[in-house]
């Protein structure tokens, strides 16, 4: 079925088209009907499923066709989500699927100036997408009225829950009218996240994608077993054999990320960080150029995992195993998102093996590997253009060495 068979408003469609949503996803095929009728969901979709999109058509589709009172100036639909990248991209989501449509869409997060988006309340706001922290401190402060608030949406509940945000949402969730519609999505599901789910959705819709395989099909992920301190020869001749590929390269700390940079900068190869120490504006701006293809390497940690949808990721390099096994899933679900095919490397030293068993077992399945010849090896550190390192020839030297004391030795 096409959305432009869905009954859905006229415009929606034309966004959608424009966009190059023709037919739904897996998730959206599933979740949107439910949602119109005004039902509770509760949906576990790994993210690059077209989750957004699943919640925002029929939300926009509701609160476009039921308008507001004028002197209403409560928030229609809250949608909480657990960190600043993530706000922004949803309500990327919301503002393209709504364009032109005459509803309001407001966008918080803590550290950003309150100002204006409290004269933006005060004029009534359809739908407001935030963190819960700031949500909990606008309402604290009263600006925010949720007396005739219709929809909830939480996104990605299991993050929320592992940074903490909690109370928040219970808090936020105590002043919503009594009856309203909850719509709540995970990527994973365990007993933590079923006793919140439960004790804020009624009767929900259970939708569950493949729960077998949490990595998504589009994706083609394999593990390569390569030493530590040769990881950043492999890096760089991944990156100069796909010269015209967007790669995420993914590291376990932000010191990490800057050292793999300064390397790759050694080389004459640029790239972008993104880790916990950048300020927003810096974050917004790397993720443009990113975005944009500027420059079209992005080193990353953990941290901004979640919030990444940047469309055409070609590759995303594991150049550090994640310390969380389901970091892995979400780590790899920045490729291949939609409709794209992508594609996952796991670089792994014997000293990580351990964590891959770990990962392995969360999948469920061995992770496939790319077998790399010993010659093919070498070849990759001869390759380096960093000066003062001819590694071809230490290891040669290293290879004679050996020769030479084992000769003695008879
Ligand atoms: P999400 O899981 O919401 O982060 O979405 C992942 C990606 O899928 C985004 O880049 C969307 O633009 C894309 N997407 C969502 N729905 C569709 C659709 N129906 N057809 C094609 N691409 C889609």
């Amino acid at each position: 079925m096409k959305f432009s068979q869905y009954h859905i408003s006229d415009r929606i469609k034309k966004n959608l088209h424009e966009l190059g949503f023709l037919k739904p996803t897996d998730i959206q095929y599933k979740s949107i009907p439910s949602i119109m009728k005004g039902e509770d969901v509760l949906a576990i979709a790994q993210t690059g499923t077209g989750k957004t999109a699943a919640f925002a058509i029929p939300i926009i589709d509701k609160l476009y066709t039921k308008r507001r009172h004028r002197d209403n100036k409560s928030v229609r639909c809250l949608v909480m989500v657990p960190t600043r990248e993530l706000a922004v991209q949803i309500s990327e989501v919301f503002s393209k699927i709504a364009k032109s449509l005459p509803l309001n869409i407001l966008t918080t997060f803590g550290g950003a100036d309150q100002t204006i988006q409290i004269e933006a309340l005060k004029k009534g706001v359809d739908i407001l997408i935030s963190t819960p922290g700031r949500m909990f401190d606008l309402r604290a402060q009263g600006y925010l009225d949720m007396s005739e608030t219709e929809v909830l949406i939480l996104d990605e509940a299991d993050h929320m829950l592992a940074l903490g945000f909690i109370k928040d949402i219970e808090d936020v969730i105590k002043h919503l009218p009594r009856k309203h519609q909850t719509l709540f999505f995970s990527a994973t599901i365990d007993e933590k996240i079923k006793d919140l789910a439960y004790s804020i959705v009624k009767n929900p819709i259970r939708i569950q994608l493949s729960p077998k395989d949490p990595v998504s099909k589009n994706v083609d992920h394999q593990v390569a077993y390569i030493e530590m301190d040769d990881k950043r020869f492999f890096l760089e001749r991944m990156i100069r054999e796909k010269i015209e590929s967007k790669i995420l390269v993914f590291v376990r700390t932000k010191v990490r990320a800057e050292r793999v940079a300064k390397a790759m900068e050694r080389v004459d190869i640029k790239t972008l960080t993104m880790h916990g120490d950048k300020h927003q504006e810096d974050r917004l701006e790397v993720m443009e150029l990113f975005r944009k293809g500027d420059i079209k390497v992005l080193i990353a940690t953990d941290i901004s995992a979640r919030g990444i949808d940047i469309p055409g990721i070609h590759y995303v390099i594991n150049y550090d195993l994640p310390d969380v096994p389901e970091n892995y899933v979400h780590r790899v679900g920045r490729t291949g998102r939609g409709a794209e095919r992508g594609h996952a490397l796991t670089f792994c030293a014997p000293e990580e093996k351990p964590v891959l068993e770990m990962i392995q077992g969360f999948l469920g399945k061995e992770i496939k590997q790319m077998e790399i010849d010993k010659s093919d090896y070498r070849m990759t550190l001869a390759l380096t253009e960093e000066v003062n390192t001819n590694w071809q020839k230490l290891l040669d030297e290293a290879a004679e060495m050996k020769q030479k004391k084992r000769k003695k030795k008879r």
